[in-house]
């Protein structure tokens, strides 16, 4: 059950070692089948190295009830089941500490527009929310508050990066993307302070990209 969706998510938790974006087990991806409301998430402390399709736990999105898997789920199941109970079009999520990304997450700063590749994935500056604890809803409420319209990541204030998208692939793009604009404003910021692009700017790149770019 779930084949595809298994190896999909599967491929994202792999990816994110590979990409830099996460140091021994702090970080996770899911996926969210709506055809079967299922969705398929990382097993708790887990190398990535080991991790197989088959070992991803299975979870009923409605009820949040683990239906398939021998192994206990990311102890972050609680977010990303909230986000795909509330976000509609949200089918891939990925959570990591991303080094650079969390540096602005440590001081509660938004990544401003500054880099027309901002402008292309996100559409203006990737928010950060407040510092919440991670029981309950919370962070999900805080993700859902503070998240900006058509920006498909945010930063939790003193924790790391959630991104999501339209798959477990798009999400892992997303997070690549934040981690990567965060690294390169960061150097910039070794040379002085940039500018944030002009709203106009903004849309004419996030107009091209979304709609004009790629094949
Ligand atoms: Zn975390």
């Amino acid at each position: 059950m779930l084949r595809r969706l298994r190896d999909e998510v599967c491929f994202a938790n792999q990816n994110l070692p590979r990409a830099g974006l996460v140091t021994m087990h702090s970080g996770n991806a899911s996926g969210y089948d709506p055809e079967t409301g299922l969705m398929v998430i990382k097993p708790s402390g887990m190398d990535y190295d080991r991790l197989t399709p088959e070992a991803l736990v299975a979870v009923d999105v409605t009820s949040g009830t683990v239906l398939e898997g021998q192994l206990k789920p990311s102890v972050d199941l609680p977010h990303h089941l909230f986000l795909y109970q509330n976000l509609p079009n949200v089918f891939g999520i990925v959570h990591t500490h991303s080094n650079h990304a969390t540096a602005f997450a440590a001081v509660e700063e938004p990544i401003p527009a500054a880099l027309t590749a901002i402008a292309d994935e996100f559409g203006g500056p990737i928010p950060c929310a407040p510092y919440v604890d991670n029981e309950g809803d919370h962070i999900g409420r805080s993700i859902l508050a503070h998240r900006r319209e058509r920006c498909p990541a945010i930063l939790l204030g003193h924790h790391g990066v959630f991104a999501w998208g339209g798959s477990p692939r798009e999400a892992l793009k997303a997070a690549v993307m934040v981690e990567d604009v965060a690294k390169t404003v960061w150097l910039a910021r070794q040379l002085g302070r940039p500018a944030d692009l002009p709203d106009k700017e903004i849309e004419k790149w996030w107009d091209r990209y979304q709609h004009r770019y790629g094949q």
